[in-house]
């Protein structure tokens, strides 16, 4: 994912570690501001707060589809203590679903060079082992292997 997406997109996923780096780099700014606070014109403050609110949840949703949720869980961190202590510990410290869900770019995404083939079953050629997509139409049908050409049989 390039880094503007990383920032500012609201689909796909990322991990913790990239959750945490931007919620390090926010937090050290945050600081450095906090001892500098009479000296920032305002007019900066009205950039940069949208700005991390933007990324902000940004970063959230893209967290809450790593675990295999919809994006508007943001929406529990208006919970007062409980709210946000939940979303420390889903965010911040429990894995990712393992393999592709539902909130992948590539999945979500039609005009995707990779599409994903929906109810593709994948078969392994018996000479060359590259693997063959097989689609619903060519079950129990006869195939050729794309890497070496051999005749596969296709399960049904
Ligand atoms: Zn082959």
């Amino acid at each position: 994912m390039p880094p503007a997406e990383v920032l500012f997109s609201f689909d796909g996923r990322i991990g913790r570690k990239t959750y945490w780096l931007y919620h390090l780099f926010v937090l050290s700014l945050s600081l450095l501001t906090y001892f500098h606070r009479e000296d920032l014109p305002i007019p900066i403050l009205l950039i940069v707060l949208p700005l991390f609110t933007w990324t902000g949840l940004a970063m959230a949703v893209k967290r809450w589809h790593d675990r295999g949720k919809s994006g508007w869980w943001v929406l529990i961190g208006l919970i007062p203590i409980v709210g946000a202590l939940w979303s420390l510990i889903e965010l911040g410290f429990l894995e990712g679903t393992p393999g592709p869900n539902e909130y992948d770019v590539r999945a979500t995404r039609p005009h995707s060079p990779h599409p994903i083939l929906i109810d593709a079953i994948t078969i392994h050629c018996w000479r060359c082992k590259a693997e063959i997509a097989i689609t619903p139409e060519m079950r129990g049908k006869e195939t050729k292997c794309s890497s070496c050409g051999t005749r596969q049989a296709c399960p049904a």
